[in-house]
């Protein structure tokens, strides 16, 4: 099974990944957390690629898709994966069909005007992964396991316009594209985290 979530930043792709990853046993790939973890380690590509994320851009195809090529060779993905933020232009799209065949593209739509909101009252749990909207967490801490939550830095109100529109601008091409191929599954986003993942799945397993 190998599977796209498609998206703008705050749809709550993350979310559902985690989910659907652990439901059917497959891999659950996200470049951000990829590039994230390569600036933690301080490795060249990490330094590279961290202003370009702080401004709110795309680190460029090549990289990406070098990434990709490498990931996916690993045994965890011997069952299959789900992509969560890749691709996010059209060229990055071509050379996937190029690497491997995506059997399936689930795209989660929110209406812009709630993503802003959305981003900017995200916080991150660096143990388990998982996100929270600040109204809902108590004390800083991850209601799932304790941890200390933190923003992203890409999460701060100047950065997300700009993700938005260069979401808009590279990343929407891409609902077309997949559409044109049969692929897309179409999921409203602006629902609760349990509707939105019954949604997902009973569009995958129809
Ligand atoms: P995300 O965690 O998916 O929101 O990604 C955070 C940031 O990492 C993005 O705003 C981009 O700067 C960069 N990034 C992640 N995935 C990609 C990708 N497929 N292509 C280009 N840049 C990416």
């Amino acid at each position: 099974m190998k599977l796209i979530l498609l998206g703008p930043p705050g749809a709550g792709k993350g979310t559902q990944a985690a989910r659907i990853a652990a439901k059917y046993g497959i891999a659950h790939i996200s470049t951000g957390d990829m590039l994230r973890a390569e600036i933690r380690k301080g490795s060249e590509l990490g330094l590279k690629a961290k202003s370009t994320i702080d401004r709110g851009e795309l680190v460029s195809d090549d990289v990406i898709i070098g990434m990709v090529k490498n990931r996916i060779e690993a045994p965890d993905c011997a069952r299959g994966f789900l992509f969560d933020g890749f691709p996010r232009t059209v060229e990055q799209a071509e050379a996937l069909e190029e690497i491997t065949e995506i059997d399936r593209v689930i795209d989660i739509e929110v209406p812009f005007s709630r993503l802003v909101e959305r981003i900017s009252g995200r916080r991150m749990c660096p143990d388990c992964g998982a996100a929270h909207h600040v109204s809902r967490v108590d004390g800083g801490r991850c209601p799932d396991c304790g941890g200390a939550l933190y923003q992203r830095d890409d999460d701060r109100e100047e950065t997300v316009k700009n993700r938005l529109s260069v979401y808009e601008r590279k990343t929407a091409p891409l609902i077309e594209f997949y559409l044109q191929r049969g692929k897309l599954l179409e999921v409203n986003g602006d629902a609760p985290i349990d509707t939105v993942g019954a949604e997902i799945f009973g569009k995958l397993e129809e």
